[in-house]
């Protein structure tokens, strides 16, 4: 099942607005790289070898966002059809084309996914320039990027974010993108033939959140990483004190130790008075730490001179008494 995190913030961003009319390109870029297939289409009768448009989706908000915004911007007419899902998938895919026509070449060429070379058209392998000049493009083209082939895991379960890429040269320039804004530092990898630009660090992933404009599950984010951190420094201070307790549990031990052997040696007796009141103080309260001890002594002393007390009993304990 799909992580239902992933399909709040794809949700969320199905709905974005682009900040300026320039995004609009940079976004459908994005996406074509994330989830299109181009494909070159054989011509019907009469007319010139053209490239065609396949892009897939599982998530029919995302189908109806890039519909509208291929329609719109593009004046295409691109059909979408539903199929049905794949093996072992519950929904739906929802599959977005656009035939082969000088409009398509347009959108194509616009988006920087073909150019022209010399009469023959192909295919692009980044992104281009006008693509991720300006900030405000490349953060829509993040979004496309992660509405087409991105993911990010529940902050309660772990700190993920990936997009996943058919080919080097695509994560290349997807992690290019990605590391152009400050403080981000995307990785790249290999999966099952696929490969992964991701980020791992919660910091990065929030700012990844914002940059793409999914500000309501940001704040979602914030919040259970912010519960998470409370946690895990509870949980610190629970076991600082358990350390503790074992360290003072410790030196009551050697502490026993050394008074058994000086009982068993040369008798108790032969120990000073105050040594011998705080020696069986001990043997009382093998649990008391040692402000504990001074008080129950009489007349009560302070932490540290039962700390030296106790030293010197050991010492007596080894001979050096
Ligand atoms: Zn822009």
């Amino acid at each position: 099942m799909a992580d239902s995190f992933a399909t709040d913030v794809k949700n969320e961003l199905a709905h974005a607005e682009n900040a300026r009319a320039c995004c609009a390109a940079s976004e459908l870029a994005g996406f074509i790289r994330g989830c299109g297939s181009v494909t070159l289409a054989s011509p019907p009768r009469g007319e010139r070898t053209g490239m065609g448009l396949k892009l897939a989706t599982e998530n029919a908000a995302i189908a109806r966002r890039y519909k509208a915004l291929i329609d719109e911007k593009y004046g295409v007419g691109a059909r979408l059809m539903v199929g049905e899902a794949a093996a072992g998938r519950r929904s739906h895919v929802y599959v977005l084309s656009a035939p082969p026509s000088p409009k398509t070449d347009a959108m194509l060429a616009e988006t920087g996914i073909a150019y022209m070379d010399g009469g023959e058209r192909r295919l692009a392998a980044g992104f281009a320039d006008r693509t991720i000049k300006r900030k405000c493009c490349r953060k829509a083209c993040l979004r496309g990027l992660f509405l087409g082939a991105g993911t990010v895991s529940d902050p309660e379960r772990g700190y993920n974010f990936e997009i996943v890429l058919a080919s080097e040269s695509a994560a290349a320039a997807v992690r290019r993108l990605l590391n152009s804004f400050t403080d981000m530092h995307a990785r790249t990898r290999r999966r099952r033939g696929s490969h992964i630009v991701y980020l791992k660090n919660s910091e990065q992933i929030k700012d990844a959140l914002t940059l793409m404009g999914a500000h309501a599950q940001l704040l979602k984010y914030e919040n259970v990483r912010m519960l998470k951190e409370i946690k895990a420094r509870a949980n610190r201070v629970n076991n600082c004190d358990a350390a503790n307790m074992e360290k003072s549990l410790g030196a009551a031990a050697r502490q026993l130790e050394a008074i058994n052997a000086i009982e068993r040696r040369d008798g108790l007796d032969s120990l000073p008075g105050e040594l011998i009141d705080t020696a069986l103080t001990r043997i009382f309260h093998p649990d008391a730490s040692l402000a504990e001890i001074g008080q129950l002594l009489n007349p009560p002393i302070g932490k540290a001179a039962v700390s030296a007390r106790f030293r010197r009993i050991e010492e007596y304990a080894i001979g050096e008494g």
